[in-house]
């Protein structure tokens, strides 16, 4: 029967053949009672036929029943199902009338254990928008009425309060359930808990956030110390502070500052500007900061305090920051002192131009850092400075010829400079660092005698000391000058000059002996000759005049020496050199020497046949000869032979007065050519003499372009010896003849004239 109501055309044809069957007979069948019999059997047939269909309907309805609670079974069990699928599902389900979510229909259990409340208390109209978290409850509600006028689905993430008041985050998957032919059934969302995933969020964004940050202080950290480092190279460079600072504020600038100025002050006094940088470009014009130190900038460097403007954990007070750098607009300053051991010597100031830049604990923290190494670069110059100029004190003391001696305030050597060790014979290692009274012999003694005086006054007295020396007694002449840290020394060997002034002394003495003697002769002579009551022959008379004429001849020779050794001195004596005879002169000295020699001296020459010329001043070689030869008699109280010579050695002439008297001893031969010098000064063999003689033959023969020395005889007495150079024309001659005429090769003895 199914098959024909599926299949209406079937069915009418199935219709059609069923009648053609029932009317076809009654055409055919034309006998009454045929029909009668034909319509009872098709009635019979037509009662069987809808007795079958009914019972067949009745079993197809009893099927169907059976059918129909087998689904419904089917239907509970899938729903049941599906609420158990629902419930052990990570997520609530909630259902609620199309578009309200006032109106719950179901909300699974899970809603206890995300927001605690029971689906009981969570289908209470209005919870849903109570439970909203106000900063998305806005944003919520806008977008479920955004998607439900689209008629799309609705999917967000947001918070909700639960029951407790605990914030939970989720994900709600919300759409419209619709019949077969679209029709809106029921509203249905699937609210998710993503707080652990939003936790995770959080916690990569926070971790996030804090590599961020991380990385950004690191490259703030390695900005500053390349700051510090680049600051710290700079310093080290130069030992010029002024252009040092100068590239010092212009770093600054580079990374931390929009101004830097460094003010420095002159050896404690007033601050001055030594370094202005400014940050480029700064875009406008703005102004500039003072000339000199601001107010504020004293006050920093005279409290010893660093100040920052806006005060540390102030946000916005930025007072005062205006009066730091002049005209320059300052939102943010920090000024930080600068001192090294314990000393203030500036002040560096940073000032930022842009709002919103405000330094802070770690700013003032790095610009405490470069004042210091500001500070230290600056003190470094300074030293430098300082030891330049003490090395140049040392080495002043190094080469002065005064001996310098410092003693600190417990009398312990500090400085000893090279004089003094030349002239005391003792080491700077030998007393350097010991008290002087140890390391000096005497000292107490002489620190006694010396006034110390407080200033260095040219006028300051001075006193000569003697010392113990090494070498023997030296003289000193001392002054001292008392300062803060103890007393200065200055002295002088004065020990030649006292010896002069000595050899002075004697010789005035001397002097006045040796004039005194011709003079009362002269005097007593002249006396005899003058009086009248005694009578004189005339070999009497002639006695004394020529002892007149010889004792004033001798006071002659003795003025002359005087006067001639202070031409020497006074550099006042012209020479005459022209080519002379050396031999000749040698005999003619020796011939006018004889007429007055006392008796017992024989005097003799010593010459080759031919010396060549000597050039030199004929008449001052003279004067050494006649000296040299005078002394050897007045030497030779015993008598003996003065032996008086010349010959040649290359290309000189090589004098010699030989005599056999007293002889010299060996330590006073190096000091008889000294002025005054007299080797028995009070006469007790020798005779008189001033001891200028030897002084002058010295200082002729050196200023004729010789030398002269003393030598002891094998046997008795001295040889004094001097050379002269042979004139050119000589030595151009003696060098084209041979060897054999040469006067050295042919020196021989000529007996005595
Ligand atoms: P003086 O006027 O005393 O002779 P000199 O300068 O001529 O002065 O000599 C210096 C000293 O040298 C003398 O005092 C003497 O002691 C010593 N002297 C000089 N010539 C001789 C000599 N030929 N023999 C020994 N001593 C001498």
């Amino acid at each position: 029967m199914s098959s024909f109501r599926s299949h209406p055309r079937l069915a009418a044809v199935a219709g059609l053949v069923f009648g053609a069957v029932v009317t076809v007979p009654f055409v055919v069948l034309t006998d009454q009672i045929e029909r009668v019999v034909l319509a009872a059997l098709i009635a019979l047939l037509a009662a069987l036929a809808a007795g079958l269909w009914a019972k067949r309907s009745r079993l197809v309805n009893e099927q169907r029943l059976v059918e129909r609670r087998e689904i419904l079974k089917q239907a509970e069990g899938a729903e049941r199902n599906y609420g158990a699928l629902l419930e052990s599902l990570p997520l609530v389900t909630w259902l609620y009338e199309t578009g309200d979510r006032n109106a719950t229909r179901y909300v699974s259990p899970q809603v206890e254990a995300i927001l605690g409340y029971s689906p009981a208390e969570w289908s209470e109209p209005g919870l849903f928008l109570k439970s909203l978290h106000p900063d998305d409850r806005e944003r919520v509600v806008a977008r479920i009425e955004e998607a439900a006028e689209n008629q799309v689905p609705f999917e967000n993430e947001y918070r909700l309060i639960g029951r407790g008041g605990d914030v939970a985050w989720v994900r709600d998957l919300a759409t419209t359930v619709r019949n077969a032919l679209g029709e809106p059934l029921y509203g249905r969302s699937f609210v998710i808990d993503i707080g652990d995933r939003k936790r995770i969020d959080e916690e990569r964004d926070r971790l996030l956030a804090a590599e961020r940050a991380a990385v950004a202080s690191t490259l703030e950290r390695q900005r500053r110390l390349d700051l510090v480092r680049e600051v710290a190279e700079v310093a080290s460079w130069s030992l010029d502070s002024r252009d040092t600072i100068q590239r010092i504020a212009e770093l600054v600038v580079q990374d931390l500052a929009d101004w830097c100025v460094v003010d420095i002050s002159d050896d404690g006094g007033s601050l001055q500007r030594l370094a202005v940088a400014r940050a480029e470009p700064p875009g406008d014009a703005g102004g500039a900061p003072d000339e000199q130190p601001e107010q504020a900038v004293r006050a920093v460097f005279e409290s010893g305090k660093p100040r920052v403007i806006p005060p540390l954990g102030e946000s916005s007070n930025r007072e005062g920051a205006e009066s730091f750098l002049g005209r320059v607009e300052a939102q943010s300053v920090v000024c930080v002192p600068l001192s090294v051991r314990n000393q203030r010597l500036g002040a560096i100031t940073v000032a930022r131009t842009s709002r919103g830049h405000r330094y802070g604990a770690d700013d003032l923290a790095l610009v405490e850092d470069l004042a210091g190494r500001i500070a230290i670069a600056f003190d470094r110059a300074r030293l430098y400075l300082e030891v330049e100029q003490r090395a140049d004190a040392a080495r002043v003391l190094a080469h002065v010829a005064d001996g310098t001696l410092l003693l600190d305030r417990s009398g312990i050597v500090r400085l000893w400079n090279p004089a003094a060790e030349r002239i005391t014979a003792i080491r700077a290692a030998d007393i350097v660092g010991r008290a002087a009274v140890e390391a000096i012999p005497g000292w107490r003694e002489i620190a006694d005698q010396v006034p110390a005086s407080t200033s260095v006054d040219p006028a300051q007295s001075e006193v000569v000391v003697p010392i113990e020396t090494e070498d023997g007694e030296r003289w000193l002449a001392i002054s001292a000058v008392q300062f803060f840290g103890g007393m200065v020394y200055a002295f002088r060997d004065v020990t030649e000059v006292r010896h002069l002034e000595e050899l002075k002394a004697d010789f005035i003495a001397t002097a006045s002996h040796e004039l005194r003697t011709p003079l009362a002769a002269v005097y007593g002579a002249a006396q005899t000759l003058l009086r009248h009551d005694f009578a004189l022959d005339e070999g009497g008379r002639d006695r004394f005049v020529s002892m007149i004429a010889e004792e004033s001849e001798r006071l002659g020779r003795i003025v002359n020496e005087i006067l001639l050794a202070n031409q020497l001195e006074a550099g006042r004596l012209d020479l005459e050199f022209e080519p002379f005879d050396a031999v000749e002169l040698v005999e003619r000295v020796v011939e006018a020497t004889r007429t007055h020699a006392p008796q017992g001296i024989s005097l003799e020459v010593n010459a080759p046949d031919h010396v060549p010329l000597v050039s030199a001043d004929r008449d001052k070689v003279r004067q050494v000869l006649i000296n040299l030869v005078e002394n050897a008699i007045k030497y030779s109280p015993d008598g003996g032979s003065v032996a008086v010579g010349v010959d040649v050695r290359g290309e000189y002439a090589r004098f010699s007065v030989r005599d056999e008297g007293l002889g010299i001893p060996p330590e006073e031969r190096p000091r008889i050519f000294e002025k005054f010098y007299r080797v028995d000064p009070q006469m007790t063999r020798s005779a008189g003499g001033t001891g200028l003689g030897l002084y002058i033959c010295n200082e002729l023969v050196s200023r004729m372009g010789g030398r002269i020395w003393v030598e002891a005889n094998d046997d008795k007495g001295s040889s004094f010896l001097f050379e002269l150079p042979i004139s050119d024309a000589s030595v151009q001659r003696l060098s084209a003849e041979p060897a054999e005429r040469r006067g050295q090769g042919s020196l021989a003895r000529t007996p005595s004239r």
